[in-house]
């Protein structure tokens, strides 16, 4: 593999390998300075804190994180609602903004609208630098971005990361997936940003008009955000060998405007927490109580780098499980999240009796490389619910491989479920929709909850 040379290395050595104990302190000392910011500055914030009963002195230990009330997106976007366009949040005044970006806000949905300063901005890079790298990104790379640099985030953070680490910069906004194609081959690129799922669409094109990727390109390696995938092992292994390049996951949101995460070079299979910026909780989502190292729970995000709008324990709804620094080798001191944010704490489906999640239908389905793009449809038959998977062969694909594809993907898909039965729809190339940000996969037709329709994709990327 083209990265695997790379040495491992330390945006902020200072910070990455510093004590548990004096990182604690340096979290404590943090979370004090941004409680009483957001009590002095921010409405929203007085008033929030007032109704818990909790003053800025009140933070004496790390342990009184747990007296500050959790934050809920519906909150945050109720409050943007009653106070358009920006809510009653912000801790100065509108003016010293330089920088803003909305969710992807899918069709019926309130975005959430989020405003940086110009420190805000700085930190958002700076975040990413930790991350990119971390994984071995170095001045003298040139990465090439093909993203659609609109108001969404996206790889925004990553963009001045890299300018900030002197490397060259390729933006590739605004062309074909073919187009891109070449403009990475030509110059040279040596690190790609992008989804996990483009990653996949660049190097179908690219088979599909006969460039070897992993033979013929220079990259070395993939920096991927903005979805699950890269934390999937059958979906990393794909992109790999795609690409001959390593592949990483640097998981971030809009909420914070940043990662907050990321790979290393060690690839452990793990993502460290960027522990000197954040404070990452992890609860039972039922009874807001932490859980264990080693137990599975919702991720809850203080962050200290957003000061125009601050964000102390958002509830963020990704399932998550935290484990010791020490189980990863590259000597970092920072805590990891085993296999990534692993999906979201409402993504579990019960079909039949049996939980079924998308990331581990996604894991098996991209074990079968010869599909290209695949959608998981849930619906009912009579009174019982059934799933069932449409996958797209790659064009090139034999016959004779694709008679047995379904039979043998059902086979696996049961196994791995208690024996439910998935039916399996093998449709011709080109039925499916692809994606360049967010890709929405699953079906859900049973009425309420149903809210996955594959044709609201307002950030769906066809090929042109
Ligand atoms: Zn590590």
């Amino acid at each position: 593999m083209k990265g695997a040379k790379r040495a491992v290395g330390f945006w902020n050595p200072k910070m990455e390998l510093m004590s548990r104990a004096d990182l604690q302190q340096l979290q404590l000392h943090k979370l004090k300075a941004t409680v009483a910011w957001a009590n002095e500055r921010s409405a929203f914030w007085r008033t929030k804190l007032e109704a818990a009963g909790v003053r800025p002195e009140h933070i004496r230990s790390l342990d009184d994180l747990r007296r500050l009330p959790f934050l809920t997106k519906e909150e945050w976007i109720k409050s943007q609602q009653e106070n358009p366009p920006f809510g009653n949040s912000l801790a100065t005044g509108q003016e010293l903004a330089m920088r803003y970006h909305q969710t992807s806000g899918t069709s019926g949905r309130t975005p959430l609208r989020v405003l940086d300063g110009r420190k805000d901005w700085e930190w958002v890079a700076e975040m990413w630098a930790y991350g990119i790298h971390g994984f071995g990104v170095r001045s003298g790379d040139v990465a090439y971005l093909p993203f659609s640099y609109g108001i969404f985030i996206g790889f925004w953070g990553a963009h001045y990361a890299l300018e900030k680490m002197g490397v060259l910069v390729i933006t590739g906004g605004g062309q074909t997936t073919e187009a891109r194609l070449s403009t990475l081959m030509e110059l040279g690129a040596t690190v790609i940003v992008a989804t996990p799922t483009y990653a996949l669409r660049l190097a179908q094109v690219a088979e599909e008009t006969g460039i070897d990727l992993a033979r013929d390109s220079k990259v070395e390696l993939l920096i991927h955000a903005g979805e699950p995938g890269a934390n999937i092992p059958s979906t990393k292994q794909a992109i790999q060998e795609a690409w001959g390049a390593k592949a990483g996951d640097f998981p971030g949101m809009t909420e914070c405007g940043t990662i907050f995460a990321f790979e290393c070079s060690e690839q452990s299979g793990a993502i460290h927490i960027i522990e000197d910026h954040f404070i990452e909780e992890v609860i039972n989502p039922k009874t807001g109580e932490p859980v264990n190292y080693g137990e599975r729970g919702e991720r809850v995000m203080t962050s200290f780098g957003r000061g125009l709008m601050p964000v102390l324990r958002y509830r963020t709804g990704d399932l998550v499980e935290k484990i010791e620094a020490s189980s990863c080798p590259c000597g970092r001191t920072f805590d990891l999240y085993r296999g990534g944010i692993i999906g979201r704490i409402d993504d579990m489906k019960i079909i039949r009796g049996v939980n079924v999640y998308p990331s581990a239908v996604e894991n098996i389905v991209r074990g079968f490389h010869e599909v290209n793009e695949f959608q998981i449809v849930i619906g009912k038959d009579g009174p019982l619910d059934e799933i069932s998977v449409r996958v797209e062969p790659s064009p090139e694909t034999n016959q004779s491989t694709v008679a047995g594809l379904g039979t043998r993907l059902a086979a696996e898909l049961a196994s791995a479920h208690e024996g439910l039965r998935f039916g399996v729809e093998v449709v011709e190339p080109g039925t499916l929709p692809t994606f360049e940000l967010k890709a929405r996969r699953l079906v859900d037709t049973r009425g309420v909850g149903g809210v996955n329709s594959p044709f609201d994709k307002d950030l769906a990327y066809n090929s042109r």
